[in-house]
């Protein structure tokens, strides 16, 4: 039984060491048409910040461990075309020029790209590129890039075009390098997947950190600016009323959102679904015979919303995981994803798990949302910070849907978030948090957790009838 995985990074890798796993004799081929097998480009911000010293400290895993699993590893390999009734793959290497690979069953896990808006400069003829320190930001070779530009063009100042979480991380760490950071989002409000009231808090801290936070600005343009002018490109934007904007810098940084890597599965036949992703049922399954898929080229399926599109690293090796087992025959099937996420913006972290109200009224719930102020731990043990807790339920029957948390980095909003997280998918009401038995000593918590306290809140807030 040869398997054979498209795509070296969460997805592929995931699936590989499963597959490992599982059968010790299984044959397992991972395919990647870069060099940086299983490396962990969720991390990449914190080595362009020099928290993380060198980028081989990002491997998950290295080489020579992913190849002590008895997996083989054929880098710098691209997948051309799957030849399904064949079962065969066309790569093409710079090593091996065109050959072709057999396989008995395929998992693409050619995961997802930076979306490229339609912004003057950044396509056509003579569009601007990391040569001219304008940057998309997705793989480890677009952050060797980035890190060329820094190390050769010592910008001082660079302007972040999106305010996304990967934005936010980048302001981060960019101030921390020390450049002037602008950040321009086209959105009223930063981190627009968490509630404005939350957005707002995280703007709040961009700018106490010397972010120049310009939120509802559309750009329009990037390009190389005049001579004589402060920085060497030109970023033009429109603002919400209209007016011009223009920003002058050294380095453009676009992060924007990604879109599913599919062309290869959607030329083979694959049928792809929301938002062009590659369907796949939830044992990563798709309608191409002996072909599964993973990652974020896939849809997502979630617990509350049926079929979505919503990559991310947890999802993609979970998903990888899941099917690497069922290639061999298991009947093992992707659980659902809750969107759970959290990020980090200097001294604070925000994170979101299930659904926002608007969300929840468009999926046919009818939502509740209380917001609520509780301290990590108990206020007199020094160290103590504020958390805000939004509480998302249902009104009918009382169920937890979502929870959004805003807070100190210190203050276990991680921890949070995963306790609503696991609540949500057990499917618990807002009312039965209080009876979780949770942990407690005055310099940790407090005999209510903050959790518990939002949620007495908001139970109060919607009695049920
Ligand atoms: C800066 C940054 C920060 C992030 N932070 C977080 C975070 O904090 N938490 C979180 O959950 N997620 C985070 N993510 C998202 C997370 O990294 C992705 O969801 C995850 O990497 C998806 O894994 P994947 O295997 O599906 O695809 P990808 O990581 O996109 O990898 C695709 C793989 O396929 C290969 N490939 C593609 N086409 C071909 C081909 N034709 N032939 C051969 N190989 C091919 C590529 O070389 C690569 O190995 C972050 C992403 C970025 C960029």
């Amino acid at each position: 039984m040869h398997l054979v995985m498209i795509g070296g990074s969460d997805a592929g890798i995931s699936a590989a060491l499963r597959a490992r796993e599982l059968d010790p004799a299984a044959d397992v081929t991972v395919v990647l048409e870069d060099a940086y097998p299983n490396f962990s480009i969720c991390g990449i911000p914190y080595y362009v910040s020099g928290e993380v010293d060198h980028w081989r400290n990002l491997a998950h895993r290295t080489v020579a461990d992913l190849e002590a699993t008895g997996m083989r590893l054929r880098t710098d390999t691209a997948a051309r075309r799957i030849d399904v009734p064949g079962r065969k793959l066309q790569l093409t290497s710079p090593g091996q020029g065109e050959e072709v690979l057999s396989y008995d069953k395929l998992i693409v896990g050619t995961g997802a790209v930076p979306v490229r808006p339609p912004i003057g400069g950044l396509a056509g003829p003579g569009a601007l590129g990391p040569g001219d320190g304008v940057h998309l930001l997705h793989s480890m070779g677009d952050t060797f890039a980035v890190m060329r530009t820094l190390d050769q063009a010592a910008p001082a100042s660079v302007v972040i075009v999106g305010a996304g979480y990967i934005g936010l991380e980048m302001a981060d760490a960019l101030t921390v390098r020390g450049l002037q950071v602008t950040q321009m989002e086209q959105l009223p409000e930063v981190l627009p997947t968490v509630d404005p009231e939350l957005g707002t808090l995280v703007h709040g801290e961009l700018a106490a950190r010397g972010v120049d936070v310009l939120t509802g600005t559309a750009v329009q343009a990037i390009s190389k600016a005049p001579p004589g002018e402060a920085g060497r490109l030109e970023v033009q934007a429109t603002a919400g009323d209209g007016t011009a904007v223009t920003r002058a810098a050294d380095m453009v940084l676009v992060v924007v959102g990604v879109r599913p890597e599919t062309a290869l599965a959607a030329e083979a036949g694959a049928e792809l679904g929301v938002k062009d992703a590659i369907a796949v049922d939830p044992g990563m399954r798709t309608n191409l015979p002996d072909v599964y898929a993973a990652g974020d080229c896939v849809i997502t399926h979630h617990r509350l919303l049926g079929v979505t599109y919503l990559p991310l690293g947890t999802t993609a090796h979970k998903q990888g995981r899941v099917a690497g087992e069922n290639t061999l025959g298991g009947n093992r099937a992707f659980a659902g994803s809750l969107g759970t996420q959290v990020v980090k913006i200097f001294d604070q972290a925000a994170a979101r798990t299930g659904l926002r109200d608007h969300e929840a009224a468009a999926a046919g719930f009818d939502p509740v949302t209380t917001e609520t102020q509780a301290d990590d731990h108990k206020a007199y043990y020094p160290g103590s910070h504020r958390i805000t807790i939004r509480v998302t339920g249902d009104r009918a029957t009382g169920r937890l849907l979502g929870m959004q948390l805003f807070g100190h980095r210190h203050a276990e909003i991680a921890k949070r978030v995963d306790i609503a997280a696991t609540a949500i998918f057990h499917g618990m009401t807002v009312d039965a948090i209080s009876d979780l038995d949770l942990s407690y000593t005055p310099p940790l918590g407090s005999p209510w957790d903050a959790v518990q306290m939002a949620a007495q809140a908001w139970t109060r807030a919607a009695p049920r009838h």
